[in-house]
């Protein structure tokens, strides 16, 4: 339980300092400022008190049970501190200090000293690294940090792992006017972590709305479960940066090479959390959420008083896959008494610039009344000559129902029109000082329905698979301390999960190859086949169309000329002329299972990158999903005439292969490339696999 942390009655700073502008006086400072209503304790060995308040030598002086310990001292005193915290029963240590795991093996090795003798007493760490938390609660007013934003209360809690980012969050929502409940910043995270606050703010009824921000997880099957759990209570907002750092690291597979830092946000998906690719956006769209209800669709009504600014928004929701439908007939017909003769009387409603209270009121009940309206967005300018405090007040009134959710465009000189200000910020109406903005807002909400509300699907139960057969073939390969199987292994096993391979015939020798190139019959392909030939064709090892055995003789002649200095084998397929080339691989992920990758394969995967990750087991849903989500979908749809591609049995290999790496963690990567697609059939014609 984090409690004693988040809703301390008295904290302590070990380190606490008589001088400004130094961490050991803000904090104190924040403290005072903040109004916390509990009590305070500086500790420091010298000084009878620090801005005002007594101070003791040791933390064993402080005549009260401590819920929270401030340490602000230097990082090779921290171990002794947290041990004399354990023995008076301090719950909970904030440790400011920097200078342990991020500085290297002797930070590491004082971390892990002070972290043991934490444990020991039972004592709860936080840090170290990092700010501290804030909780805006006025029973307790607590600002256990050293940072500068004084938020108001209000219910969207915020953690992040960088205390950098986290204070620009909460800046900008205390910039935006909207209130915070709780805040977090950890660092280096080594007790409480980033899941068990998230678990905690998903029980406080207050927290209406949690942002996260995080690089890495240390965990990511207990975050999992924690996200799970949570996103079913509450909107999580979430941005992981760093996708783009892992990926060209160590990359032996393209499934690898393509997938980068991509596993946090499928794992956002996975679990319900609404993910973003900037600070910005994020915060505007958790505004929304934190005062509007979850659209049921993403059908917008549009309402404007002004022309440009509706025009931008269009766009934007448009892009956004929103809709703006007509009205219906009976909607008109009410508009054409109400609104002014010079109004525009559809979807966007123009009020034009002279409307007041009551021509607005009218367009937001249509709206609200209309069925094939899900949400509202608003563009308001604030015209001298209108009484715009009515019409914020009728916003609210609106809005207050909470029948479906209403952001707004609101351009305005806020210094001047403050009263009308107040009331669209007391009435909890988002605004946004543009219209792409609050465009955008409205987007992140209906993303979130449509996660919310999305068919998962089913993951089929597959019968006609032999995967003991499989880990025959995977134990064997380990017990020799292979890691890369070699060609039989794979297709043997890809044969085992009845995933349709070009039928294939491997010989050790020229005689014996000769016999498979007559067994399959021509046009063949012949490969070479040793584990270390990673790009056959790069190597010249791919002889395609070989249409008789005169031809396949002497390709397999030169090959053995060409390959003499590596032990090889030569791989017969048959040859399938004709079809568009997918790619489908698996990579396995530390504590999250396997992420399954699907696009399309070839040259093209490398120069276009048109690929899609999604986290194993896959549903019927979701392998649909993945091979709709790509850019080329089209091409695999047909275009002009040209049949598609058979996308029941492009499904099925995805479908199999998420089962296959379920079934084998062995597997570390999978790679089918290219999976030959035609119009009624599939078949892998190159695969590799890596345990
Ligand atoms: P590598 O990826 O190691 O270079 P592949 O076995 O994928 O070798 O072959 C390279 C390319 O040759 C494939 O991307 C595909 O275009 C073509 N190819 C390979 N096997 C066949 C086949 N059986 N039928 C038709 N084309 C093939
Ligand atoms: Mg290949």
């Amino acid at each position: 339980m984090l409690q004693s942390l988040f809703e301390p009655r008295s904290v302590a700073i070990i380190g606490a300092s008589t001088k400004e502008l130094s961490i050991g006086n803000v904090i104190i400072k924040n403290l005072q400022k903040f109004n916390f209503t509990g009590n305070i304790y500086p500790i420091n060995p010298k000084a009878p008190d620090v801005r005002g308040i007594k101070a003791y030598k040791t933390i064993s002086d402080v005549p009260e049970d401590i819920d929270v310990v401030h340490l602000v001292i230097p990082p090779d005193r921290v171990p002794d501190a947290i041990e004399e915290c354990g023995r008076v029963g301090v719950k909970n240590v904030i440790i400011n200090t920097a200078g342990f795991k991020e500085m290297g093996e002797h930070g590491a090795a004082l971390q892990n000293d002070f972290v043991a003798r934490g444990k020991k007493y039972g004592v709860r760490m936080f840090g170290p690294n990092c700010q501290g938390i804030i909780n805006t609660d006025p029973e307790f007013n607590a600002y256990c940090d050293f940072t500068f934003t004084y938020p108001k209360p209000g219910n969207i809690s915020i953690v992040a792992q960088s205390g950098g980012v986290g204070a620009v969050i909460m800046q900008n929502i205390f910039d935006l006017d909207v209130g915070m409940r709780m805040y977090a910043s950890n660092g280096n995270a080594c007790d409480i972590s980033i899941p068990e606050i998230i678990k905690y703010w998903g029980d406080d009824d207050e927290t209406k709305v949690i942002i996260l921000y995080i690089e890495s997880l240390d965990d990511p099957g207990y975050f999992m479960d924690v996200a799970r759990e949570v996103a079913a209570k509450k909107p999580i907002l979430a941005m992981n940066a760093g996708r783009t750092l892992e990926g060209a690291k160590a990359a032996t597979s393209h499934t690898g090479g393509l997938a980068g830092g991509i596993v946090t946000d499928l794992i956002f998906k996975k679990t319900g959390i609404l993910s973003f690719k900037d600070t910005q956006e994020m915060c505007q769209a958790a505004i929304a959420f934190a005062a509007q209800p979850i659209p049921r669709g993403k059908r917008v009504g549009m309402i404007t008083n002004t022309g440009g600014p509706a025009i931008i928004a269009t766009d934007e929701l448009v892009d956004g896959g929103l809709e703006i439908p007509e009205l219906s007939a009976k909607a008109e017909e009410v508009l054409k008494k109400t609104m002014f003769a010079s109004a525009s009387i559809n979807n966007p409603i123009d009020v034009v610039a002279t409307a007041g209270a009551p021509e607005f009121r009218s367009a937001l009940d249509v709206m609200m009344n209309e069925e094939q309206i899900d949400s509202i967005y608003i563009n308001f300018v604030t015209p001298p000559f209108v009484d715009c405090e009515s019409v914020a007040k009728e916003f609210a009134e609106v809005s207050s129902k909470r029948i479906k959710p209403i952001v707004c465009n609101y351009m305005t000189d806020k210094a001047q029109w403050v009263e009308t200000t107040k009331i669209l910020s007391d009435g909890g109406i988002p605004f946004y000082d543009f219209p792409g903005t609050a465009a955008k807002a409205l987007v992140a909400l209906t993303k979130y329905y449509e996660l919310k509300s999305r068919d998962k699907g089913t993951i089929p139960d597959f019968k006609d698979i032999n995967a003991d057969a499989v880990s025959a073939i995977i134990s064997k390969a380990k017990a020799e301390g292979r890691e890369i199987l070699s060609s039989f292994e794979v297709y043997a096993i890809l044969d085992y999960y009845n995933i349709p391979t070009s039928e294939w015939f491997i010989a050790e020798n020229k005689a014996d190859a000769m016999l498979g190139a007559e067994k399959i019959g021509y046009p063949l392909v012949l490969k070479a086949d040793a584990p270390e030939l990673v790009h056959k064709s790069d190597a010249g090892g791919v002889v395609l169309n070989l249409a008789s055995a005169i031809a396949f003789s002497s390709a397999v002649a030169q090959m053995s000329q060409k390959f003499s200095d590596i032990k090889h084998n030569y791989f017969i397929q048959k040859f399938m002329p004709g079809g568009k080339e997918l790619i489908i691989g698996a990579k396995s992920e530390k504590g999250v299972g396997h992420m399954i990758m699907f696009g399309m394969g070839g040259i093209y995967v490398e120069v276009l990158k048109d690929v899609c990750f999604e986290l194993a087991p896959i549903s019927d849903t979701e392998a649909l999903e993945m091979i709709t989500s790509i850019k080329m979908y089209p091409i695999i749809k047909g275009v002009r005439g040209e049949k598609g591609l058979n996308i029941q049995s492009i499904m099925d290999v995805i479908l199999k292969i998420s089962k296959l790496v379920q079934n084998h963690p062995e597997i570390l990567e999978l790679d089918l490339n290219p999976v030959m697609a035609f119009e009624n059939s599939v078949a892998v014609v190159d695969a590799r696999i890596k345990i």
